[in-house]
């Protein structure tokens, strides 16, 4: 899996700050952005994130292409309904005839046993859609034969608070290994940018209890623990 930051709000630490002094300061907008309490967005961040008071979050986004993901996961990620999306369409875009096409999981990778089944299947799939194509099925309709593990590209926004929610539940060690792995990636980009904003992030262990019924008993010590 590919993730990239394709495009972020400027000066995301220092927009939420400002937005955040709107509320208390009789300031300028220029004064907010540019004066010497600039210095105190680190505290002030702090205090919103503690505080909850996390709608001045909302002002700055990032933009992620993701190219490798498996359907699977896609069809999770895009439960995300603070997000904006936009996905490889199977409609109009002939699928790869690739076995490396379908993301293969670990627990398939490591038994040849299962590897072998698994490859089997993705071969005969991947021929019956070739057929089909061939046959002058649509596309739209060939593709019902694919694997769920089928790979997909998309481009999806996020704003900092959706960020955050969407790291407190997907960095959880109960969340799915794959969207697992593509939430690391996106909180690793999102912290190269906007280090306050993203100095802890990640499922409620990490700020010192656990939000889940079934806890799976072993919190993460702190950040580096977390993105390891
Ligand atoms: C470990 C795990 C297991 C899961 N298992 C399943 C499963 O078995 N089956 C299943 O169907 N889903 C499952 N999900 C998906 C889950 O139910 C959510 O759909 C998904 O995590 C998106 O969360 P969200 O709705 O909080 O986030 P978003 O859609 O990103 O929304 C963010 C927040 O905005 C607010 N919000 C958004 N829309 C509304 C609205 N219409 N009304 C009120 N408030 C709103 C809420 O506060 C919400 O938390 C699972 C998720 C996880 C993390």
């Amino acid at each position: 899996m590919n993730v990239i930051l394709l495009s972020h709000t400027p000066e995301p630490d220092a927009i939420v700050a400002a937005a955040a002094r709107i509320c208390y300061r009789d300031v300028t907008a220029e004064e907010l952005l540019h004066g010497e309490e600039k210095n105190l967005s680190r505290a002030l961040i702090a205090d919103l994130f503690a505080s909850g008071h996390m709608s001045t979050f909302e002002h700055v986004s990032f933009t992620f292409g993701i190219d490798g993901l498996s359907r699977v996961s896609s069809h999770q990620l895009v439960r995300h309904r603070v997000a904006s999306f936009s996905q490889q369409s199977q409609r109009y875009v002939k699928m790869s005839a690739d076995p490396e096409a379908v993301i293969i999981p670990p627990t398939v990778r490591e038994n040849p046993e299962a590897l072998a089944v698994f490859n089997e299947a993705v071969r005969k799939s991947q021929e019956a859609y070739r057929l089909m194509v061939e046959a002058g099925i649509p596309k739209e309709d060939a593709r019902f034969i694919l694997p769920h593990g089928h790979s997909t590209r998309l481009v999806m926004t996020m704003n900092a608070r959706e960020l955050h929610h969407f790291f407190s539940l997907r960095l959880c060690r109960r969340a799915q290994w794959e969207i697992h792995e593509l939430a690391r990636k996106m909180l690793i980009l999102c912290r190269q940018k906007a280090p306050v904003l993203f100095e802890k992030a990640g499922p409620s262990c990490i700020f010192g209890r656990c939000n889940e019924a079934r806890t799976c008993g072993k919190p993460y010590r702190d950040m580096e623990d977390l993105l390891d």
